[in-house]
């Protein structure tokens, strides 16, 4: 018997077959070949919620039940003969987020999680069934809010802000409580003494309690690196898990490396922040970049490259072969080849307060989250390239206007044709060339703004309470220290763009020169937009990703 059990509403059939397939008989038979036949009793719990995944379920006969652990312990869907347990986490070794147990006495096949990842990577068939299942399932908790995690925040509150997207683009369901609205919940916090600064809190498995937390904290009280292995000797490390980093990571671990991701804030770098991608290849209706970062670290894992999330790197430990990044803690993480792919950081505007307004009316990225909390007002985007034109656009869908300041004369150079041709034809974007904001004021949130044209020199102020700069990016290269030969931007310097010189003051040890994307470092790459020279675009960086595992292979054979 298989029901997806109240209180979730149906699901249409086809894509009920596709998030809770039943296996054929030769299917059945080749998991249990790698698998473990045995009994479950009715009530036997066989996962708890918040235990750390290593098992999937095959019901041969009876029935399971995933269970939402809370006052009325509610069955969130049930599997019968011939459906499996698991979802994003079987891929990711993380926490699973609901009990599973016997509904009635019956049979199961139990999987080990390294068995299936072997039995994933072998079988394609079981493969595209496992994959496609476990994305759309993680996909239906969110919708559904299978959450263990309550952020009691503001959605004024830059840490607020911060820990909502560290969730949402970790795919993580999670519950927001806004105390702006539910005074109920303020009074609450009053009366344990939660002061402002302590805001968010987030409550975890409805036991440990964060004020605050920084996205290590998070990481760690949610386990999402319990799975991995911090002291062995990977073939290759990569920093960084933007679309540069992700790629690198799909093809090295399809290719047989052992890969470590190391990332401080979440899968997708930039690109996850875009709204909607339309110019990479293979996506006619574009696609968001928050879906691209999901599929592409789901598929890194599939290979079994491993992700570990919520903490930077902080220096490159350069001295000797193997290399190791160092994480804070005094962790190491050695690699006998790394790849660097941090990608750049949003430039920041030189205008007094501005701090005082991140998050409470200046953004630097416009997603669905701050499209929400400007909707039906006015909006300023400052900048005049790709990414500023995709969020005056994005934007217009939903504010009142959006004007768009730009410091040249126009967009000509500087953005796509198709991205001008929309922000030309939409009636709610006025552009305003050669202006620059110049101030910002509020009492806690943005208020107003004032905005300088630069030919006359006049100022004028409006009263506008969300301002998106999107004014280009410095590379993320201050941890390096002086490791490498970087170019006077603080780019990486790479391959042919290595002059003697570079080679010369860092000691460059070969007879041969450095690779296309190698830097003045031996068995250490640069990729996507942390290179000097970098094209800054989502398929340059996928590209340079997969061109430099060729390289990693041949640096690993020397
Ligand atoms: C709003 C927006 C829209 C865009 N739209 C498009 C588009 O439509 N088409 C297009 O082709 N391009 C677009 N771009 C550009 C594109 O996103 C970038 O070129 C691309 O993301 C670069 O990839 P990357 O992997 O090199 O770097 P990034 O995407 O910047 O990723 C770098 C990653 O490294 C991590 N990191 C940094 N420092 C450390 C550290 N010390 N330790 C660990 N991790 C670290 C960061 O957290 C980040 O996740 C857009 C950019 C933005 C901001």
């Amino acid at each position: 018997m298989t029901v997806v059990a109240p209180p979730a509403p149906p699901l249409p059939g086809p894509r009920t077959d596709r998030i809770y397939p039943t296996l054929e008989p030769g299917q059945l038979a080749r998991i249990a070949a790698v698998g473990r036949r045995r009994s479950v009793a009715r009530g036997e719990v066989l996962v708890e919620a918040g235990a750390q995944t290593v098992r999937l379920f095959v019901v041969v006969t009876g029935r399971l039940d995933v269970v939402r652990p809370s006052a009325v312990d509610e069955v969130v869907v049930s599997f019968g003969p011939g459906m499996f347990t698991g979802e994003a986490t079987m891929l990711s070794g993380r926490r699973g987020l609901a009990q599973i147990r016997g509904g009635v006495d019956g049979e199961v096949i139990e999987v080990s999680r390294d068995d299936l990842l072997a039995l994933i990577q072998s079988d394609s068939e079981l493969s595209t069934m496992f994959m496609r299942a476990f994305i759309l399932r993680r996909l239906e908790l969110i919708n559904r809010n299978v959450s263990d995690v309550v952020v009691l925040g503001s959605p004024h509150c830059q840490g607020t802000l911060r820990v909502h997207e560290f969730l949402t683009r970790n795919g993580h369901p999670h519950t927001m409580l806004d105390l702006d609205h539910d005074t109920g919940v303020q009074e609450l916090l009053d009366r344990f003494h939660v002061a402002a600064a302590d805001v968010p809190v987030v409550i975890t498995c409805g036991e440990v309690v964060l004020r605050n937390p920084t996205n290590r904290q998070l990481a760690d009280a949610l386990g999402f690196n319990d799975a991995i292995n911090q002291t062995q000797v990977r073939d290759l490390v990569i920093v960084g898990a933007g679309p540069a980093g992700l790629a690198a990571a799909v093809y090295g671990a399809s290719e047989g490396l052992d890969v470590l991701m190391v990332e401080a804030t979440a899968p997708g770098g930039q690109a996850g922040a875009s709204s909607r991608i339309e110019n990479y290849l293979g996506f006619p209706t574009g696609i968001s970049g928050l879906d691209l970062a999901a599929r592409a670290a789901s598929q890194a894992q599939k290979f079994g490259a491993q992700l570990m999330i919520g903490t930077g790197a902080r220096r490159l430990a350069c001295e000797r072969r193997p290399y190791a990044l160092e994480i804070g803690d005094g962790q190491r993480l050695p690699g006998r080849a790394v790849i660097i792919a941090t990608g750049a950081e949003y430039r920041r505007l030189p205008i007094d307060g501005l701090a005082r307004f991140e998050g409470a009316g200046v953004y630097y990225a416009a997603t669905f989250m701050e499209a929400q909390l400007c909707a039906g007002e006015e909006v300023i985007v400052v900048g005049a390239g790709n990414s500023a034109g995709q969020a005056a656009v994005f934007l217009a869908q939903t504010a009142r206007r959006v004007h768009v300041l730009i410091r040249g004369g126009g967009l000509a150079d500087t953005m796509s044709r198709y991205l001008i041709r929309r922000i030309e034809d939409h009636p709610a974007i006025v552009r305003h060339v050669h202006t620059e904001l110049v101030s910002l004021a509020g009492n806690g949130h943005l208020e107003h703004v004032g905005w300088r044209d630069n030919p006359s020199g006049s100022i004028e102020t409006h009263d506008i309470r969300h301002v998106f700069t999107m004014t280009g990016a410095v590379p993320s290269t201050r941890w390096l220290e002086s490791c490498l030969a970087l170019d006077a931007k603080g780019f990486i310097k790479t391959g042919p763009d290595l002059l003697p010189e570079d080679l010369a003051t860092a000691r460059w040890p070969l007879a041969r020169a450095p690779h296309l994307l190698e830097t003045s470092l031996p068995g250490v790459f640069a990729i996507g937009d942390v290179r000097a020279g970098s094209l800054k675009r989502v398929s340059s960086a996928v590209g340079e990703g997969s061109i430099a595992i060729a390289a990693v292979h041949q640096v690993l054979h020397e």
